[in-house]
């Protein structure tokens, strides 16, 4: 579904992305982890076209990402995202925030859009919320909310970049079940955390990236109990 080849990134002097390859099929749950500033976000951004690569190419379906125009806001709708900060629209109900790209971007009607829009929240539990501004949900509401909206456009991948790591602790596990959800449902995932439970029940594949490099590929198993590298060992050495 998507395939990433030798693409480099850099900002001024800074080597960001170097040399990356990677494959994402369809189905497939790959958690990418690494040290802060290994470049993970901007591989993620890259990927829905929010950066721009100097060199090497990303497709998905086969298809080189559109530049710009309608492609790109339809590459952005097939390609969910969703971020550390949850990003809602502050000045739209929870509602609203969820049927706002089904109507404008996938032509749904407004009554077809909140149909689909309340299944869905129901489905990541928080439809009594709807009427809601986001201002006044918890963050894991939010982020619950954030991964709705996503859902709401039929993505055929969705990205979530560190989507617990700016939640309370309570919070964390209610947004990992929706995740961990989605993932048996068999929703394509390239999810950015350190949540290690996460990982062990849903990733196919864990990513490690330092420096800008993918260091290691493996499973989740592999990786969290043998890790091949000095830097996956140090990594995990500090996080575990
Ligand atoms: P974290 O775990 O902290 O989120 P990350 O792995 O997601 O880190 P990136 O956000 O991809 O890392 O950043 C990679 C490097 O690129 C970092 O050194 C960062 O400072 C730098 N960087 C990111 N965005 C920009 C930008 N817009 N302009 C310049 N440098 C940037
Ligand atoms: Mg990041």
């Amino acid at each position: 579904l998507v395939v990433v080849k030798n693409v480099d990134k850099h900002y001024g002097d800074l080597h960001v992305l170097k040399d990356i390859n990677a494959v994402v099929n369809r189905g497939e749950v790959v958690v990418v982890i690494g040290p802060s500033g290994s470049g993970k976000s901007t591989l993620c951004r890259a990927i829905n076209r929010l950066e721009t690569i100097d060199s090497g190419v990303i497709t998905i379906d086969g298809q080189p990402l559109p530049a710009e125009g309608k492609a790109l806001a339809r590459l952005r709708a097939d390609v969910g995202m969703v971020f550390q900060a949850f990003n809602l629209f502050a000045h739209k109900t929870v509602l609203e925030n969820v049927t706002l790209g089904p109507i404008k971007v996938r032509g749904l009607s407004r009554a077809e859009a909140e149909k689909k829009a309340m299944a869905l929240l129901e489905r990541v539990g928080v439809a009594n919320q709807a009427k809601k501004m986001p201002a006044q949900l918890s963050g894991g509401q939010q982020q619950r909310v954030a991964i709705a909206r996503a859902l709401a456009m039929e993505p055929k991948l969705i990205l979530l970049d560190e989507p617990t790591s700016a939640l309370d602790p309570e919070m964390i596990n209610e947004v990992l079940e929706v995740m961990i959800d989605l993932a048996n449902d068999g929703m394509t995932m390239i999810v950015v955390t350190h949540e290690m439970g996460f990982a062990r029940k849903a990733a196919n594949r864990v990513i490690f990236m330092a420096e800008g490099e993918i260091v290691e590929g493996s499973t989740p198993e592999q990786f969290f109990t043998n890790p091949q590298s000095t830097r996956a060992k140090d990594f995990l050495s500090k996080i575990l």
